[in-house]
């Protein structure tokens, strides 16, 4: 007889309950905003789409607390960074980098073929506003980019002070990743006066992966009309001569867009206000917990980014050297039926993060950290 994928799952691979999943991306989706994806397929040209869009940029609006239209790609969030890089850098780029994504900003500038320059502190710190105010006036940028919340890290940037640095130069734009910010961590595109942010569905906004979503400025659009190496794909003037009809360059991945749908109207109900409290009490939760593992029990753990400057959507937790590394305590609380992430590149051994993000909530948090002292104390 034919085996089917389920039979061949061991209990060790069975998918992991909503309940159990902590993931800092991608993140737990609720079932019924799964379910949402098997919605009929509907051209991407006609009423059908304009009407799904028209929706989505309303709760597409209030994630950014934009007034902007709002891209939507079929890529991941990494293909927005791309388009951001390819339509918005013209003389050089500024790369803040403090973790694995901001680095991956520069990375993917240099191989776009623009002039770049880092300003790099160590992994897990976060940047200081009157540096980059230094930097700029050292140097003939037009572009800065920064990540909000340092997935690998757990840090979370002074976004409103980098942001008001930068925009002490008319010229030079300010491009921001904020795929586990947006959703969890304030995010405020026009108040801040941001040239470009993005994210993707899969971090604080709990939607299956698979689209990503970014503000552009009018002047940035100016400016990319201007730059010869945009390419197709990635155009950015190009999602927004779209967005004027309602649709997007190319065929979008529509049942996502319909769980993004399903759970645009969940966090309508919920309040971004309430959002952002919630996952600022996970945090703070979590960062109280490390603090009782090394007080009462005398464990040598941290947390990896500062006070101050702590990401409310994903905690990075610097483990003892003389106990189990980030892999085996990944790997024993899998066993035990609950997912977390080890640390991310170089610092995969040294730490474990915990993502404390989308539709997870104190209770269940509260439930997993029990478990987690349990793995890291025995
Ligand atoms: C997850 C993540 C990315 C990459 O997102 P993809 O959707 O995997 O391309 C980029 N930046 C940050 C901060 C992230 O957390």
């Amino acid at each position: 007889m034919e085996q089917t994928t389920a039979d061949r799952r061991t209990s060790n691979d069975a998918p992991v309950a909503f309940e159990r999943f902590f993931l800092p991306g991608p993140t737990a989706v609720r079932p019924e905003v799964l379910e949402a994806q098997t919605g009929p397929i509907i051209g991407h040209r006609g009423p059908e789409i304009e009407e799904l869009m028209e929706e989505l940029q309303v709760g597409l609006r209030t994630v950014f607390q934009t007034e902007r239209p709002v891209a939507v790609s079929t890529s991941s969030a990494t293909g927005l960074m791309e388009a951001g890089i390819r339509s918005g850098v013209g003389r050089r780029l500024l790369a803040l980098v403090n973790g694995a994504f901001s680095e991956r900003f520069a990375k993917i500038a240099e191989l776009c073929g623009k002039p770049v320059d880092r300003l790099e502190i160590p992994w897990g710190e976060v940047h200081d506003p009157d540096q980059v105010r230094e930097r700029l006036a050292g140097g003939d940028y037009d572009t800065v980019t920064v990540v909000h919340s340092e997935t690998s890290t757990g840090a979370l940037n002074p976004l409103s002070e980098i942001a008001a640095a930068v925009r002490e130069h008319d010229d030079v734009f300010l491009m921001v990743d904020s795929v586990s910010g947006a959703g969890g961590a304030p995010l405020k595109t026009d108040e801040w006066g941001l040239d470009f942010a993005l994210t993707g569905t899969q971090k604080a906004l709990a939607v299956p992966p698979g689209l990503a979503f970014g503000v552009a400025s009018e002047r940035l659009l100016q400016r990319a009309e201007g730059l010869p190496d945009r390419g197709l794909y990635l155009d950015l003037v190009e999602f927004y001569k779209r967005l004027k009809k309602r649709n997007t360059p190319s065929t979008p991945a529509i049942p996502i867009m319909y769980a993004l749908r399903a759970q645009l109207e969940r966090i309508r109900e919920e309040g971004m206000e309430a959002r952002w409290s919630r996952h600022r009490e996970m945090a703070e939760r979590t960062w109280a917990w490390v603090d009782e593992l090394r007080d009462r029990r005398s464990l040598d753990v941290s947390v990896l980014a500062p006070q101050g400057g702590r990401s409310p959507t994903v905690t990075c937790v610097r483990l003892p050297d003389d106990g189990p590394d980030g892999p085996a305590i990944a790997g024993d609380l899998r066993r035990r039926g609950w997912v977390i992430a080890t640390g991310y590149g170089k610092l995969k051994k040294e730490t474990i993060r915990i993502g404390h993000m989308g539709e997870q909530n104190l209770e269940r948090l509260n439930a997993l950290l029990d478990v987690v002292e349990e793995v890291i104390t025995q």
